[in-house]
C-alpha cells in the first residue's frame, strides 16, 4: 500500500501525521503556493503535476495505491484533475473534505468570487473586510469606492484594489481578535468563501456580534461520483478497509 495525500489543509497534515505515527508509506503533496508552508509529517512533494496526465503519470511510477484528495474545498482545478488521473491509471480515490460553514439566513450567498465583487459594488458603505485569497483580489481591482481591508497569507502579486489596507496573517483567529480587527477598521461589509472548519470560522461570529453582513461565495462543485468524507477517522477508515490492517 502506497498513499499519495494532494494537500494544503489543516485536515491533509492531520491525516499524514496519523499514518506516518501508524507506519505506513505515505508522501504529501503541495502546490507550492505558499512562501513558508506548514509542512505534514513524513515525505513531501512540492509542485503541480503537470495536468492530469502528468498526476496519472505519477500516480503509476510511483506505485500508488491509495490517492486521497484533502485540497482546499476552493482549489477546484487539482480536484477535477485527481478524479480523471485516478481513474484513468486505476487507483481508488477518496477526497476528505471539512463540512462548509451552516448557511446564515443573513448572508448573501454567490457562486464565485466575481459575482461577489459585482455584489460588493452595490454596496452603498464603505469599509469591507475581503479574507477571499491574494489571487482573487483581481475581482476587486475596478473597485476604486470601497475601503478593503485585505488579509491573506501571503503579499499579492497581481492587481489588488487601490483603496486598501493589507494585513498578512493566517489563522487561528479567535471571535475577539476578529471583532476588534473589524471595528478598528470600521468594516460593514465581510467577503469569504465558504471554507468551513473551525481555522478561520470567527470572524462569522464577529461579524454576527457587530451586525456586519457577509458575502458569502459557495463551494464549486465535486468532480461527480466522488466519495467524501468529512473526517481525517473516516479517511483513515477507508484505507484501511483496502489495507486488511484493524
Ligand atoms: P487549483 O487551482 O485547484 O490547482 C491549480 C494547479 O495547482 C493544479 O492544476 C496543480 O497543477 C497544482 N496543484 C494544486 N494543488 C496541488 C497539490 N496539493 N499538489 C500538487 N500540485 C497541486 O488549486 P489552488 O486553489 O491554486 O490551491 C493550491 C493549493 O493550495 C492546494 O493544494 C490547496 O489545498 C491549497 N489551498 C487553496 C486555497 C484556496 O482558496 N484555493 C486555500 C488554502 C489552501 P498541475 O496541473 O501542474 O498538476
Amino acid at each position: 500500500m502506497r498513499i499519495l495525500i494532494l494537500g494544503g489543509t489543516g485536515e491533509a497534515r492531520e491525516l499524514a501525521a496519523d499514518l506516518v505515527a501508524a507506519g505506513a508509506d505515505v508522501l504529501s503533496s503541495l502546490a507550492g503556493r505558499v512562501r513558508q508552508p506548514r509542512l505534514p509529517d513524513g515525505p513531501v512533494r512540492v509542485g503541480g503535476f503537470g495536468g492530469a496526465a502528468g498526476l496519472a503519470a505519477f500516480l503509476a511510477d510511483e506505485g500508488i495505491t491509495h490517492l486521497i484528495d484533502a485540497t482546499h474545498p476552493f482549489a477546484g482545478g487539482i480536484s477535477a484533475n485527481a478524479a480523471l488521473a485516478a481513474g484513468q491509471a486505476g487507483v481508488p480515490r477518496l477526497v476528505l473534505r471539512r463540512p462548509a460553514w451552516e448557511p446564515d439566513p443573513s448572508w448573501e450567498t454567490v457562486t464565485d468570487v466575481p459575482a461577489a465583487a459585482a455584489a460588493v459594488r452595490d454596496w452603498p458603505g464603505e469599509g469591507v473586510f475581503l479574507t477571499t485569497g491574494r489571487r482573487d483580489l483581481g475581482a476587486f481591482a475596478a473597485d476604486d469606492r470601497h475601503l478593503f481591508l485585505v488579509r491573506t497569507v501571503d503579499p499579492p502579486d497581481g492587481r489588488t484594489p487601490p483603496r486598501m489596507t493589507l494585513i498578512l496573517d493566517r489563522g487561528p483567529y479567535t471571535v475577539g481578535g476578529e471583532s476588534a480587527l473589524m471595528r478598528e477598521h470600521r468594516v460593514g461589509l465581510l467577503v469569504t468563501k465558504n471554507s468551513g472548519g473551525t481555522m478561520t470560522a470567527a470572524k462569522l461570529q464577529a461579524a454576527r456580534d457587530l451586525g456586519v453582513q457577509v458575502i458569502m461565495v459557495r463551494r464549486p462543485p465535486l468532480p461527480p461520483g466522488s466519495a467524501v468524507v468529512a473526517t481525517v477517522a473516516e479517511a483513515l477508515r477507508w484505507i484501511s478497509r483496502d489495507s486488511g490492517a484493524a
